[in-house]
């Protein structure tokens, strides 16, 4: 009795994915595929169970069934009825190519591959790199839609799990998922993923929200009703053909609101509809019919039919005071606007069948959202810092845009935070840099004003301005804002670097009694030029204005004296001469010598905790070591005591050589442990690669010793790993 009810879910399960999948699912080879990867898991996953108590094919046919929800193609559902086969080894990758061919057996690796990616960690950079990692490791976009749906119904049979497990899947799916998912403009998705993440990762809030909306559900389902009827016969008077359905806000978008210090009662759109038209036209029109009777409130209207969101997304917007006076947000949008907001990147499967010139747009869109993962995959290409990458990461997926118009009307669109000072520097680099003051809506405004929607931006500038100040660098909130203003400030640097240096030189040599072309005759240039590889004479005074180059070096290597320099640096070092450590803004402490130019060298990286030892270089300040180096070995002279500063936290670069077998993951594996500790990879290269074994070099940015030697003990415990070694070059 008992085996036959839990066979009963699994065949209406299958009856509803069946069903759904023939709605539009029409070529016959197709469908036969898809009952066969139903049939082939079952018989694979017989007698299993989920910790839900439910048979295991509950979770495959449900994922199929979240699949068809954005209208996948039916590769990808029969993937998501095949997706566990591989992660338990119950069947192998050969075996799915020979029976459902190489495309369906990738889309089945794929997941199973980031599948056993496990994301940890707390700070924003970590979690951006984790987010980075997941969809790089993703050749097709697909298997991200794979992920998502196998999250979900993760995420909605999360309570058999334990308490603690929970959370982190919680947090995790909050953190990496949701954020892709709303990138790539799947709505609905990501709605569920976020209120059944809330639900489990902030459990008291959510259950406080679900009771203010039940308290007040059955006046709003009343106002709802009474809306749709109104604006539904408003629009058959002007025979408008249409839908409407009534909406409810998602708990976790309440939540965010009520996190920005909203109060519950002063959160508008709680009531909600929203009406679908056939034409964009008609769009307008019933906007525009919708407000003769209902009073629209003031800036509340946003246009994303002309103006789509990053994702594509699009929909007429506004806020209206209802039929009982109550304020009720409408959207207004097309079926196949809809279809893109709820499925985004996935819509393009379903709409395969209609006219070209749909077709064509939708390829468009496809590709634009494709150029989101091209372009996070470059930031991991590139060298940005951490900062810039979270930066960007945060402007490009978190924030929602503000739309600002010009005096004359143009739209600009800006992240959400912005400030006049973004709005001039996106204008043109001049405007920002000749910016005087800035009025809004007709209002001067502070500097440090925060925009807000629909607002209408003027920039005074004046010719005379001295240009930007460096105030602005924390009062700018984009980084094209930042990077233009602190482009400005290093080529002001620059030009009084030159100017300075030229000067510095001048007055060596009057000192010395050197006439300055004597000095500068084409010899001296080119040697001078060539011993330095600069390229020209102003590099050589702006080395000298920044002090990055001594005029003591300059002249050595024109009169041959500095040998003289570097015994002083000995001789002070050797004095004992206590400098407090505290004083010292080097990270590496000199004894002796609190101001010189300390460089840590690149042969053989050492980390703070590697015991270390400088060498004085000539010209070059002191080259830190790791004492182990051979480079120094046999070095006595010109060698002088160092030590770490503890007082500074600054993350070193340094490289491995990582051995591993041919094993297909074993690089993934490797990358998967830096998220269990501090470690960042800055670059990975393969060098060699024989029948059995492949070399890595990893250059990872780390703290200190402690940190590396823990990455290394774990990697050092992977099966597929033969010899980890820290590199001397
Ligand atoms: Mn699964």
């Amino acid at each position: 009795m008992v085996i036959s009810l839990v066979q009963q879910k699994v065949n209406d399960y299958y009856c509803e994915l069946m069903d759904k999948v023939s709605s539009y699912i029409t070529d016959k080879e197709e469908i036969d595929l898809i009952q066969k990867a139903y049939e082939y898991s079952s018989q694979k996953h017989l007698g299993e169970t989920r910790l839900t108590g439910d048979d295991y094919m509950v979770h495959p046919l449900n994922v199929a069934i979240i699949l068809i929800g954005v209208r996948a193609d039916y590769e990808t559902i029969c993937a998501g009825l095949l997706h566990d086969l591989l992660e338990d080894d119950h069947t192998e990758y050969r075996t799915l190519v020979n029976e459902f061919g190489k495309n369906i057996a990738d889309l089945v690796e794929g997941l199973t591959r980031i599948n056993r990616l496990n994301f940890e960690g707390d700070k924003q950079s970590v979690i951006a790199s984790n987010r980075k990692i997941l969809v790089g490791l993703t050749e097709d976009v697909r298997i991200i839609i794979l992920k998502l749906a196998d999250r979900l119904h993760n995420m909605r049979t999360l309570w058999a799990i334990p308490e603690k497990a929970q959370k982190e899947k919680a947090k995790e799916t909050l953190d990496i998922l949701t954020p892709i998912a709303h990138r790539l403009g799947i709505g609905h998705l990501k709605s569920e993923l976020e209120d059944l993440s809330l639900r489990y990762y902030k459990p008291d809030i959510y259950f406080s929200i679900v009771e203010m909306l039940n308290q007040t559900k059955a006046e709003r389902d009343r106002n709802v009703a009474d809306m749709i009827e109104s604006v539904s016969s408003i629009l058959n008077k002007k025979g408008i053909k249409h839908k409407i359905k009534g909406r409810s806000k998602s708990i976790y978008s309440i939540y965010k609101k009520l996190d920005k210090g909203k109060k519950f009662s002063d959160i508008y759109d709680l009531l909600a509809l929203r009406v679908y038209v056939d034409e964009v036209e008609e769009c307008y029109q019933a906007l525009g019919y919708i407000h003769a009777v209902y009073k629209p409130m003031p800036r509340r209207f946003k246009d994303y039919i002309a103006m789509p969101k990053a994702n594509m997304y699009q929909s007429l917007h506004t806020t209206v005071f209802g039929v009982h006076g109550e304020l009720f947000e409408i959207q207004i949008r097309t079926y196949e606007m809809d279809e893109i907001a709820e499925n985004g990147i996935a819509s393009h499967w379903s709409y395969k069948e209609k006219g070209s010139n749909t077709k064509a747009a939708l390829q468009n869109t496809m590709e634009q959202k494709l150029q989101f993962f091209k372009a996070i995959m470059e930031l991991q290409k590139n060298e940005a810092s951490d900062d810039e990458v979270v930066n960007t990461l945060k402007e490009d997926v978190l924030n929602t845009s503000i739309y600002v118009f010009t005096p004359d009307g143009d739209v600009i669109e800006l992240a959400n935070g912005s400030t006049p000072i973004d709005f001039a520097y996106r204008v043109h680099t001049n405007v920002g840099n000749k910016m005087v003051g800035a009025i809004v809506n007709g209002n001067m405004v502070p500097l440090d004003y925060k925009l807000q929607d629909n607002d209408v931006v003027k920039i005074k500038t004046n010719k005379n301005s001295v240009g930007p100040s460096k105030e602005w660098l924390n009062i700018a909130y984009t980084t094209q804002a930042k990077n233009k203003i602190r482009s400005y400030f290093n080529k002001i640097d620059k030009q009084e670097h030159l100017k300075r240096g030229e000067e510095l030189l001048k007055e060596e040599l009057r000192k010395r009694k050197v006439a300055f072309n004597d000095f500068l005759s084409p010899e001296n240039i080119d040697k001078i030029l060539r011993e330095l590889k600069y390229k020209d004479l102003n590099e050589v005074y702006t080395n000298l204005g920044n002090n990055k180059l001594s005029i003591a070096t300059l002249m050595n290597i024109i009169y041959h004296e500095l040998d003289s320099k570097e015994d002083l640096i000995l001789k002070k070092a050797t004095q004992n001469k206590v400098v407090s450590p505290t004083s010292i803004k080097n990270d590496i402490i000199v004894r002796g010598i609190d101001q010189i130019k300390v460089n840590v060298a690149s042969c053989c990286k050492p980390i703070p905790g590697d015991s270390i030892v400088g060498y004085i270089t000539k010209g070059n300040g002191i080259a830190v070591h790791r004492m182990s180096c051979p480079n120094i070995k046999d070095i006595e002279e010109r060698i002088i005591e160092v030590s770490w500063n503890d007082e500074i936290t600054k993350k070193y670069p340094t490289s491995l050589l990582v051995h591993t077998t041919n094993q297909k993951d074993a690089l993934l594996k490797i990358i998967t442990k830096t998220s269990n500790t501090n470690i960042l990879v800055q670059s990975i290269r393969s060098l060699t690669s024989h029948k059995d074994e492949t070399t890595f070099e990893l250059v990872v940015v780390v703290s200190n010793i402690d940190d590396l030697n823990k990455f290394l003990n774990d990697i050092r415990a992977l099966p597929d790993i033969v010899e980890v070694e820290r590199v001397i070059k």
